[in-house]
């Protein structure tokens, strides 16, 4: 019998999805084995079709995305109370992906940038009319409903989605990672590393075949979770953590910024210099991760 399934988007790009469908042939082998019962961003599906199933009658749920109104708390809600198995796709529904830098702002200067301020924008308003109501704060999926499995990344890799899905169906998931991306890449890395000046991804041409790290580029290797194969490091660019904190790391911006801290040389580069560097340091260390991190929102005092 085919295994019944349910997907549902919430605040995110689209990309997770995308990289699904992105094993193309390799898609001829599981889809007879699904039963798509709903996945509104495809097809058109209406969120009572979602509620009409019986609690516990789906067997898998996908989530991509993450909470951004009371709407997509809801659908949330729901899709668990549905489904035997929760799966959290992509980094935005695993720790609050690139859509928790909001969380830098409170709602009313996000909205009043977006729907007031912005350059492009002909007639500015912020809309009102038939909106579901906005959260003030974005917290990660897992804090409101519980998941099984997650296949964090931004997008999570095709075959990533792949191998779990095929997992599922054979009954055997394969074992979740338990290293840090360094382990998984392929660079040259020397026993002691010194960093005696710091670069952004486009200043020079890396060494192809160093460490970039090493090279005074800002890699998030050691703090970030292995999985995607290193696709960005062997093309030359520096991991930005999409993967999510490696093993054993609770705050993975923390994490890389302690090992940042214990392997620059500050005779040859000052603390105020390392910072004015990286410049952007919540955008640079907490990229996916802002609100799964220990300080997960600007925090403002009340005057
Ligand atoms: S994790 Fe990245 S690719 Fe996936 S939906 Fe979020 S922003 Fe898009
Ligand atoms: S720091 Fe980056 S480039 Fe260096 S080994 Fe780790 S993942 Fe590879």
């Amino acid at each position: 019998m085919p295994v019944k399934v349910a997907m549902v988007s919430l605040a995110s790009c689209w990309g997770c999805y995308q990289s699904l469908l992105d094993n193309h042939e390799a898609l001829l082998d599981i889809l007879p084995e699904l039963d798509i019962l709903f996945w509104h961003v495809v097809t058109d599906f209406k969120y009572k079709d979602l509620e009409g199933y019986k609690d516990g009658s789906i067997d898998v749920g996908i989530v991509e995305g993450v909470c951004r109104t009371e709407e997509d708390v809801h659908i949330l809600k729901t899709l668990r109370k549905k489904c035997k198995t929760l799966i959290s796709l992509g980094s935005c529904s695993t720790y609050g992906g690139i859509y928790g830098l909001l969380n830098l702002s409170t709602m009313d200067e996000a909205l009043k940038r977006k729907f007031t301020e912005a350059e492009s924008l002909e007639e500015p308003s912020i809309p009102d009319e038939d909106v579901p109501k906005m959260l003030d704060f974005l917290i990660p999926n897992r804090k409101i409903v519980n998941f099984e499995i997650f296949l964090p990344g931004c997008p999570v890799t095709s075959q990533n989605i792949k191998d779990a899905l095929v997992g599922l169906l054979k009954g055997e998931l394969p074992p979740p990672p338990n290293r840090t991306l360094c382990d998984e890449c392929p660079r040259e890395k020397s026993e002691v590393i010194t960093i005696k000046q710091l670069k952004r991804d486009y200043e020079g041409i890396p060494d192809p075949k160093k460490c970039l790290l090493e090279q005074g580029y800002i890699c998030m290797g050691p703090a970030t979770r292995e999985g995607c194969g290193a696709l960005c490091t062997k093309a030359g660019m520096p991991c930005r953590g999409c993967y999510g904190p490696g093993p054993n790391v609770i705050d993975q911006g923390a994490k890389m910024i302690s090992a940042l801290g214990s392997i620059v040389d500050y005779e040859a580069i000052s603390p105020e210099e390392l910072v004015e560097k990286v410049g952007d340091v919540a955008g640079t260390f907490y990229n996916f991760f802002l609100p799964s991190g220990i300080v997960s929102k600007t925090v403002r005092k009340a005057k």
